[in-house]
């Protein structure tokens, strides 16, 4: 078997670009732009997005009749324009930096609200926590919540049920080291922020806040799909996910740049790749896909309406998180397609490509995973490197080191040539 695959190797090994990062860099930098707010559902971000996706592969010589949009719909939570905290009367917080709100948060506008810690100690039942709720006075009280997610896991349930049935009014919770954003396709009547704790004075004792709030019913989003003819109709397909978090208040955007400007830049330079090449034994397939962020709602629309014939698919790749393989890659589902995984790993072996693969069992944790639930053999692949900037504001175009990311990028072109 070994040397069979050998074999093929030296037929179909070619040696690929190694410029790649230039033509990834300036993709990356034009998603994270301003201009895009962070891919989300604010300024029309997404939206953007899916026109410069259309726009990108008919300048690469995609027709536009193999260009397909898919257009579906659901519901999100956004923070379009206000987004003001000021506590101790005088100390305005940075929206991102200092403190976030959470996804699926009510807004408001609350003048001087005393900070009280709630007392959470003594709760040992879900009843017990509905009471408690019942006798807060959120008109005067902003409440401190420690230790949410240990009562969660008291109470065997998780923080956003709990946050769910709070009341209407200000909650704070603080958090230790670093702030992880989300998008809700819920809201909530209780409007919560995280507070990293360094910027919690030890005599905080009021807070105000205007904070504008909106819940879209329906927002319309795009699939985007590409499509190269090959000489049989059975599928290669790569897809990558182009939303993100987008904006929370007018200033502060999450531009995405590993997650997943990063993924979808690798989507149109092998959209490239393929196109260039002309004589594709396969009909390749590229699939830039929205929603990822809110729950995997733009794959899992697609698995349900698909575009393409499943049963033709051979094998799908979904990238997710590819500025940084510093210390490698892990390949999702690796421990589910042994074959493939072996392959792979014998590619990059032979040919000295990246310094590490790892593998994993299937997890729903990106947009390969509808596919693999159908049975379609399909990898997720994410890098491991960088700076762990995820979510936040700070996963920014100039924070990606792009190592190793043209081996990424060789090693995925050389895999699909040999299955
Ligand atoms: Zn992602």
């Amino acid at each position: 078997m070994r040397h069979t695959l050998f074999l093929l190797l030296i037929i179909t090994y070619f040696s690929a670009s190694a410029q790649i990062n230039e033509g990834i860099k300036p993709i990356i930098d034009t998603l994270c732009s301003p201009y895009f707010s962070g891919r989300g559902y604010v300024d029309k971000g997404c939206e953007k997005a899916a026109d410069f996706l259309t726009t990108h592969f008919n300048e690469l010589g995609f027709d536009y009749k193999n260009i397909y949009t898919q257009e579906y719909s659901f519901n999100v939570n956004t923070f379009p324009q206000k987004m003001q905290v000021v506590i101790n009367d005088s100390q305005r917080l940075e929206a991102g930096i200092a403190y976030l709100v959470d996804a699926a948060s009510a807004g408001g506008h609350y003048r001087r609200l005393k900070t009280q810690r709630l007392a959470l100690g003594s709760v040992q039942s879900k009843e017990q926590l509905l009471q408690l709720f019942k006798q807060l006075n959120t008109n005067h009280f902003a409440y401190i919540i420690d230790s949410l997610d240990l009562l969660a896991k008291l109470l065997h349930t998780n923080r956003d049920l709990i946050l769910m049935r709070l009341p209407k009014g200000i909650f704070i919770i603080p958090v230790p080291k670093k702030l992880t954003w989300g998008v809700a396709n819920w809201h909530n009547k209780a409007c919560v922020l995280y507070m990293l704790e360094s910027y919690i004075p030890d005599d905080f004792s009021s807070i105000d806040i205007d904070i504008d709030q909106r819940y879209i019913k329906h927002s319309n989003q795009k699939n985007i799909l590409a499509l190269i003819p090959g000489k049989s109709d059975s599928m290669l397909i790569f897809s990558a996910h182009y939303d993100h978090l987008g904006k929370m208040g007018s200033t502060s955007y999450f531009p995405g740049a590993s997650d997943n400007a990063s993924g979808t830049a690798m989507l149109l330079m092998l959209a490239q790749y393929y196109k260039e090449k002309k004589d594709n034994r396969y009909t390749m397939v590229f699939i830039a896909f929205s929603g990822e962020e809110a729950g995997l709602l733009g794959s899992h629309y697609f698995i349900e309406h698909p575009l393409i014939n499943l049963n033709k698919i051979k094998f799908l790749t979904n990238i997710d998180i590819a500025g940084d393989a510093t210390n490698g890659i892990t390949v999702v589902n690796g421990t589910v397609f042994n074959n493939q995984f072996d392959l792979l790993k014998i590619i990059n072996s032979q040919s000295n490509l990246v310094p590490e693969i790892r593998s994993r069992g299937k997890a729903a944790i990106s947009d390969h995973f509808y596919f693999s639930e159908k049975n379609i053999p399909s990898f997720f692949i994410y890098t491991n490197g960088g700076k762990g900037y995820y979510h936040d504001i700070y996963d920014q175009a100039n924070e990606l080191s792009l190592n190793n990311i043209d081996n990424l990028y060789n090693l995925l072109i050389h895999f699909y040539s040999n299955l």
